[in-house]
């Protein structure tokens, strides 16, 4: 059994068949997906799909990219849409200074950050972050402020402190993964784990213990081979599974096992009918 801890599938990729894509899912091993919201009209799709299929799971939240939109009034939505049982996480948020330049934006993202943080907080739910450095570099500012957010906040925690959240398509640097672990976050791997040009990432995840890996598509982003230049969606999350194996000598089975228990632990989801 797998999970797809991040897909976006309430996006026009998957307009046309959404029906198959989850039986294609299902029919490749997958129990659970997490569908995260980007802003308060997708928070509300999310919520949608979670409230129509069986097993599949939202988080709602702000995307970095997306706060132009953000606003008290939908903020409130937001936190009514948190309440709702089917959703098990906050996100996705964070801070993305790969398309946002401008340091008063960037700053704008740290604002809004914070009340997310203290809804995780208060509904009990854990948080899936998003994290892009400016040209995609393995470590910066990005980095620098989004720990100078966490750590004091993660300091105060009580129920959640065990198990805060995740750090979605990890792309850093073993540094920043083990000060991420340090306190509790399970690092997410996605599709880039299979390019054959991106020896950076599988070195990384062979230094992961497996019981910090959470499995996820991304999908319809990060493609993984043999599938780049397609769409990709939640039933190729056996590809990533496959690579994680091979990078740490161990079978698709054992990797799955434990992702799975891992996102449990997680996401408690498995209390949810
Ligand atoms: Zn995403």
């Amino acid at each position: 059994m797998l999970t797809d801890t991040h897909c976006h599938l309430y996006l026009e990729q998957f307009a046309g068949d959404i029906d198959d894509v989850i039986q294609r899912a299902i029919d490749a091993g997958i129990e659970k997906m997490l569908v995260p919201g980007m802003d308060l009209e997708t928070s509300y799709e999310a919520v949608r799909l979670a409230e129509t299929y069986p097993n599949i799971f939202a988080a709602v939240g702000y995307h970095p990219t997306d706060m132009q939109k953000f606003n008290t009034k939908s903020f409130d939505e937001i936190c009514r849409l948190a309440e709702h049982p089917k959703v098990i996480a906050i996100g996705e948020i964070g801070l993305d200074y790969y398309w946002v330049k401008e340091t008063e934006k960037r700053m704008e993202q740290r604002q809004n950050l914070l009340p997310h943080l203290e809804l995780s907080n208060k509904v009990n739910k854990t948080i899936l972050l998003h994290l892009r450095e400016e040209n995609d570099a393995e470590t910066g500012n990005a980095t620098t402020d989004l720990f100078d957010i966490l750590e004091p906040w993660h300091e105060k925690l009580t129920a959640l402190k065990s198990r805060p959240g995740v750090f979605h398509s990890f792309n850093g640097n073993l540094e920043s993964a083990k000060r991420a672990m340090g306190m509790n976050f399970f690092i997410g791997i996605a599709g880039p784990v299979t390019y054959r040009k991106n020896e950076t990432q599988r070195e990384l995840v062979r230094q992961l213990p497996l019981d910090r890996i959470l499995i996820e598509t991304d999908s319809p982003f990060q493609t993984p081979v043999p599938h780049r230049g397609k769409h990709n969606e939640p039933a190729n999350v056996g590809l990533i599974a496959d690579k994680i194996a091979e990078v740490h000598r161990t079978s698709r089975e054992a990797v799955a096992s434990i992702t799975t228990a891992n996102a449990n632990r997680l996401f408690r989801w498995e209390a949810h009918p």
